[in-house]
């Protein structure tokens, strides 16, 4: 008998794979390859609060990075975080969810004028991010018809995901 149970979830709180080290050390190689190729800094702050959003299975807002930030006596300011996520989303490594007003990894080498999808799952807070050159195409079409020019073109959706539609009871609170 598995001590799992019949279901196969074991815990993992933000219900996807490719959270953790392997993605986050990835991340920070390429925001320092970026900002090398660029000449800017990728200073202390800025690695820490990439290493925070990278590390978090859901959507982070300012004032919790500043939080995990902090130490005893050693506070970090939320504006501080703020420019440190400034510098991160001005280059995509992160994205800022808008309905969340919060920040997640990028989980893709995507240019800067490409447009993202997101699923935001209302059950488990997980936020996927894909790229759809269908959606892309008639993005393009419909902001050429309507002649408006996109500071963004960030697409956000609120559902439910993949592992929650078939976790069903089973992955709550077992029932005795
Ligand atoms: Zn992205
Ligand atoms: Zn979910």
């Amino acid at each position: 008998m598995d001590e799992h149970g019949t279901c196969g979830h074991h815990g993992h709180a933000h219900g996807r794979d490719g959270h953790g080290p392997a993605r986050t050390a990835d991340l920070v190689a390429r925001a320092e390859r970026l900002a090398q190729d660029l000449g800017l800094q990728f200073t202390a702050l800025r690695r820490r609060t990439l290493e925070v959003v990278a590390e978090e299975g859901r959507p982070l807002g300012a004032y919790d990075i500043a939080e995990r930030l902090s130490a005893p006596g050693k506070r970090v300011a939320a504006v501080s975080v703020y420019r440190a996520l400034d510098f991160l989303t001005e280059h995509g490594l992160v994205h800022r969810i808008a309905s969340r007003n919060a920040f997640v990894p990028c989980e893709h080498g995507h240019g800067a004028g490409e447009s993202a999808v997101f699923l935001i799952c209302r059950s488990c807070g997980s936020v996927d991010e894909t790229i759809s050159a269908e959606i892309e195409r008639s993005l393009d079409r419909t902001l050429a018809q309507a002649g408006f020019k996109p500071a963004s073109r960030i697409v956000e959706i609120e559902g439910e995901c993949g592992a929650c539609q078939g976790r069903g009871e089973c992955g709550r609170l077992e029932p005795r």
